[in-house]
Parts: C-alpha cells; structure tokens; sequence
C-alpha cells in the first residue's frame, strides 16, 4: 500500500511539472548561447575594468545592468530605484611616529601598522605583557597564569622552531591565529615583533588601506595591532637584543616601559551598490524568489593588469540577465510567475559578502517570505578534475539544507533535463567549504533556503587570465535554463518552500 501511494505521488509531481514544464521550457529556449556571450562580451570587457568594488568600473557596470533590467521592463527593485547603495570605507595614513622612552623609532624601518584597525590619536603605554611566541593551543600555553585583559601585549612574530632560522619570510597565517588568541583574551593592543625589518627589500605598505564594510551592531574595534623590530622591542622591555633569536632567552610577564603612539588617518567614505529588478508575481506577489550573484571582481592593478572574471562572475551576472529577459517576456504573454522575482546582482563579494551581507541586514523583501534565493557563481566553465560527462554536468550545493523541498524540486525537473547534479560539495567535510563561500550563504544564515550553482574551480580562476574565449558557452547554457526552470517551478508551486532542516555550520 505504501508503495503504491508513493509510486501515485511521484506520477502527479511529475505530471505537474510536465505540463508547467512545457511553458517554462519554451521560455527557457529563448536563454540562448548567442546571447549570453554577447552580454558576457560587455561585462567581461576591459571598459568594466574588473568590477571592482566601490571604484569606476564597478559603476559602470551597475549602470549597464540596469539599463537591460529598464529594457526588459523589470520594475525598480529598490523603491523608485534600480539599485540598493551601501557605504564602503577607506582609511589614508597620514602620519605615525613612535617614541620609546626618549628615542623616536623610524615607521617602516622600525614598526609599521594594519591601518584598518589602528588607533588614530596618541596613545601613552606605561606597561606590556610580553607573551613570548603568542601561542595558546593543546601543546603550548604562553598566557599560562597571565591575565592580559585590557593590556598591551607583546608577541614575537614566528614560531619557537623558526626562530633561529635565516629565513625572514613571516607566515600570515600563524601571526593572524596570534592576532585571535590575543584578541580573544582582551588584550588592548598587539605589538608583534617581527622580521620583516630585517628585510630591506620588503615591501611596504601602501598608506591607503584596504576597503572595508561597517558591521551592523558590531563596533569595529578590533584591537591596534603595531609591528615593531627587535631593536624596538629591545628598547620596550630594556634588554639586550642583538639578533632576532635573542628574543628566546626573555621571559613571559609584565614590563614597565614607556611608549608613545601618534598615528593620524582619515577615513573616506566609498559607495558600491546592489542591483535590483524585479518581476512582480500574481496571486501570490507577497512572496519572494530571489536570484543573485555577484557582478563585482578584483578590479585592475597599478600596472594596468585587468582581473576580467569572465567566469568569476560574469558567466552568474549574464546568466541573472539572461533569466530576468526570459521571465519578462514570459510576463508579456500572460505567464506572469505567481510569486515576485526578485533579480539582484549584488557587489562586494570578492570583499567579503558585503553586498549580500548589506542586502540581508537591510531586506528590500521580508526574508521571511523569501521562498528561496538561488545564487549563481561560476557556471562557465569545466573543472578540470570533474570525473564525469563534462559537458553536461552542474555543482548544485546546499539542497540538502534547510528544506527538504530542494532536492525533489531539482530531480523532479532533471527528468527532462537530464544533467549532472553533483552534490559532492554538500559534504560538510569538504576542505573547500564552497556553501560558505558566495553570496547564498548570507542568505542562509537568515533561514532562506539557498541553492548554489557552481562549475568548480580551474586554472584561471582569480587571475588576469579568467577571460571570455575559455568560457564554455554551450554547456553554460543549458545550466542557465536549468537554473530558469528551477526559479520557474519555485515561483509557482503552490506552497513556499518548507524550513525544515537545521543550518549546521561545521568548525574549521
Ligand atoms: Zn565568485
């Protein structure tokens, strides 16, 4: 008996979508190879300049979306606006000295600083906890009995096996585990003593800092973090340092010292922007579908370098153009989608999620009612380590979260598409943590079940190299109508999409 209900069920689901499967599936043609490479064309050009967030090229890019949204007819999806602008900040240095006692310390000879979260004043210091190397994990506590909560404290740079080494190479990855710990346990301020001063080929800092987003509810202010020489430190703690290894023999615990920071920085304030359309639904307007991805990238280099991201995400940008004129046309002749499509190119990713982020903590449309945000980032291409028919083949991750829906949707629809869906990348163990890593995760993390297509990485990818001719254009179609006729079928089913499944976020 069960069985056979089961078997009815399966034939109704599929009945259904055959029949609203054929209108989307005439829509669905007019998505065509021609046409996506003739907008990547555009996006992907060197006029864009790779998109950069909060810079020219960037804009123009926001102005050309919009211009096909307005051709399309898709109405304003931000109020009277097509697009959602958020404020992006950048520091300028413009002066730092620091004074040990009596003697002035040259910056960038002797101590240099992360502009983004120094302190912008003068600041006295009468003491420091040295904590030797800084670390604090199963093998190893030097904050053993030491409580640094409100204080400055002092680390050496490297680890206690590379301390006698010649090399002068520092490994970002420990110093910003150092950074955490310290930071985690209060400290005030970071002063690292590092090596790179040593190096009088080292590359210096520029004093324009990198962009940055204000988080909502947080208050930015992240302890100062200096670097100083040994010398510098040798003067802090008032004992001989001749050589970087010497900094092994002092022991972990309070000094008094006497140092005076003077650092002055402004602070511009930079736009960048979302673009919105939307198509609004019939029946069931109040709901949302939400399509996304991210139309920015790495932007150009002093030396003229273009980063094009053709792949990265211009094939996702066309493709969120490409499926707002077909759900247009659709509309015009009498298919209008039951629930609101809300397309939406957003900027700021390669920053870090900071369109999506900004668009989530300040929803156009209830997230509540947001059915489902499907989120597109690199379908152009092929992976090269993809075991099956590369041709025909789609990374889709993260129907197996948060509802139960997802994944019947998908295989419901596959019978006439008959593509690859490989969900490997659903794996909570997989080291590349790709549901983490684009815009759907903002999503997500407010409960909107997500889907995310993705062709996997390649050789080009975030390099100058990521360009037009490698993009595949034949297969990126037919993902780009399956990825329609997903949205299609979304818009129309007559229940929203289900939360039954718990978000788990796996520990790195
Ligand atoms: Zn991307």
């Amino acid at each position: 008996m069960k069985k056979i209900v089961l078997i009815v069920c399966v034939l109704t689901t599929v009945t259904v979508f055959a029949q609203k499967g054929n209108d989307a599936a005439k829509f669905a043609s007019t998505i065509t190879q021609k046409d996506l490479k003739e907008q990547l064309s555009i996006i992907a050009s060197a006029e864009f300049e790779g998109r950069e967030t909060a810079t020219e090229g960037q804009k123009k890019a926001a102005a050309y979306i919009e211009s096909q949204f307005k051709k399309f007819g898709l109405l304003p999806g931000n109020g009277n606006s097509y697009q959602q602008v958020y404020p992006v900040y950048q520091d300028e240095l413009k002066s730092a000295s620091l004074k040990i006692y009596n003697a002035n310390f040259a910056f960038n000879n002797h101590f240099s600083l992360m502009l983004n979260n120094a302190i912008n004043g003068n600041v006295n210091i009468n003491e420091v906890v040295f904590v030797s190397y800084g670390i604090s994990d199963k093998e190893r506590d030097d904050y053993k009995g030491i409580d640094v909560k409100g204080k400055w404290v002092l680390i050496i740079e490297s680890d206690p096996a590379d301390i006698d080494k010649d090399s002068l190479s520092s490994n970002f990855r420990k110093t910003f585990t150092k950074i955490g710990t310290a930071t985690s346990k209060g400290a005030a301020g970071i002063l690292i003593i590092s090596r790179q001063f040593e190096n009088t080929k080292r590359f210096m800092p520029p004093s324009i800092g990198n962009m940055y987003m204000k988080k909502q509810g947080g208050n930015n202010s992240s302890a100062p973090i200096i670097s100083v020489s040994y010398q510098a430190a040798s003067s802090i703690l008032t004992k001989p340092i001749n050589k970087y290894a010497d900094l092994k023999n002092i022991s972990i615990g309070k000094y008094a010292t006497q140092l005076n920071i003077d650092v002055h920085k402004t602070t511009k304030t930079l736009e960048s922007s979302n673009v919105v359309g939307i198509i609004e639904g019939t029946d069931k307007k109040e709901e949302y579908v939400v399509l996304t991805a991210h139309y920015d990238h790495l932007g150009k280099r002093d030396d003229g370098t273009i980063y094009y991201g053709a792949d990265d995400d211009g094939s996702g940008t066309v493709t969120i153009i490409e499926m707002a004129e077909a759900f247009a046309k659709a509309k015009q002749k009498g298919y209008a989608p039951r629930r609101t499509i809300v397309f939406m190119t957003v900027s700021g990713e390669e920053k870090g999620l900071w369109g999506s982020d900004y668009y989530t903590q300040h929803p156009i449309y209830p997230l509540n009612k947001t059915s489902v945000n499907l989120n597109t980032d690199m379908i152009g291409r092929i992976d090269p380590k993809y075991k099956g028919d590369s041709l025909n083949y789609i990374y889709s991750i993260g129907e197996d979260k948060l509802s139960s829906d997802l994944m019947p949707i998908s295989d419901s629809i596959n019978q006439t598409f008959k593509i690859e869906i490989d969900r490997k990348f659903n794996d909570l163990k997989d080291p590349n943590r790709f549901y983490y890593r684009s815009d759907h995760f903002n999503f997500a993390k407010n409960g909107v079940p997500i889907i995310f297509y993705f062709n996997g990485v390649h050789k080009d990818y975030h390099r100058p190299s990521d360009t037009i001719e490698k993009i595949n254009f034949d297969v990126m179609e037919k993902r780009a109508r399956f990825i329609f006729t997903t949205a299609w079928v979304m818009a129309n089913r007559n229940d929203m999409l289900k939360r039954d499944i718990p978000l788990v976020i796996p520990e790195r």
